[in-house]
């Protein structure tokens, strides 16, 4: 995926892919970001799809990133995101299909949640039976989960206030916003018990709505900073000392009237009429088969 006509920018000297350590990039998407970048364009709910920062591409694995972005962790920290609050039911659903899959193969135990937000998934996962805490660097987000009696500390991998070992760490949604993906992997391996497993949830950016929308599709937006594959997320995995047990593709669930006021970031304003209350009380669940759900194993 390359901008034809457009004339490859000279690259900054000391860029290494995340995945594979290449030091041959090639900027293949020039950033568009806003002129003043502030923590609102981290928000989980933000909609300005098809904006990012530049985009290179290592031409010994395939990954795509971001490298030239300022410290995205500062920007997390500050952001604080009540859209993502109100579509809560909704992904509470989600995590619970999450945690099926995981059920499968991880019956209960210790459970940490990765970037866990306002704690939903943590909740989910106390409800049937883990011994469920989180982590996670947004100050309003984890206040939010604190306020709600759901353990979730403030901070990132590795941390002093979280330690091992864990029979289960989920990574939803996460993996795709950190610059050293590798090293975050290579963390979660380390706390994790014998048998212990990891599920990673990530967009696929070489899903067949990834190839229709090109450099528009949704999950190209300014908090992602990493783009996975099929293979290169294997890569990220083997090399952080994991092997996969399984993958599969998961269902999120919207209320309607989410999914319509998404679908009108596409069109031009005069055609985004007001949507008509009713289909805030619709929930619709919706697999489009453009992300991972991988299920893996300490080697
Ligand atoms: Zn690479």
């Amino acid at each position: 995926m390359t901008n034809a006509g457009q004339q490859p920018k000279s690259q900054p000297s000391n860029i290494i892919c995340w995945v594979c350590g290449s030091q041959s990039l090639s900027l293949v998407k020039p950033g568009n970001l806003p002129d003043n970048l502030a923590a609102d364009a981290f928000q989980i709910t933000d909609s300005r799809y098809g904006q990012t920062a530049d985009i290179f591409k290592c031409s010994d694995c395939g990954f795509l990133e971001c490298p030239t972005l300022p410290d995205v962790l500062n920007f997390y920290a500050e952001m604080d995101d009540t859209g993502y609050e109100d579509t809560r039911a909704e992904r509470a659903l989600q995590a619970e299909g999450l945690l099926k899959a995981l059920l499968k193969v991880k019956p209960g135990g210790r459970l940490l949640d990765v970037g866990a937000g306002s704690g939903i998934l943590v909740a989910a996962a106390k409800k049937i039976g883990f011994d469920a805490q989180g982590i996670e660097p947004s100050v309003a987000l984890q206040r939010r989960a604190v306020e709600n009696d759901i353990p979730v500390k403030l901070g990132i991998l590795p941390s002093a206030d979280v330690t091992g070992p864990f029979d289960s760490i989920t990574l939803v949604d996460v993996i795709e916003h950190v610059p050293d993906p590798v090293g975050l992997l290579t963390d979660i391996s380390t706390m994790l018990s014998e048998d212990g497993v990891c599920m990673v949830v990530t967009p696929d950016v070489k899903s067949q709505s990834a190839r229709i929308m090109g450099w528009r599709w949704w999950h190209f937006r300014i908090a992602h900073i990493g783009y996975f594959d099929r293979s290169t997320l294997t890569r990220a995995i083997n090399a952080a000392g994991m092997d996969i047990v399984s993958i599969g593709r998961p269902t999120w669930y919207f209320p309607a009237k989410y999914l319509i006021e998404r679908v009108f970031s596409y069109l031009p304003s005069w055609l985004r009429l007001p949507v008509p209350s009713i289909f805030s009380r619709l929930t619709i669940p919706l697999n489009l088969f453009d992300s991972y759900t991988v299920l893996c194993r300490k080697r």
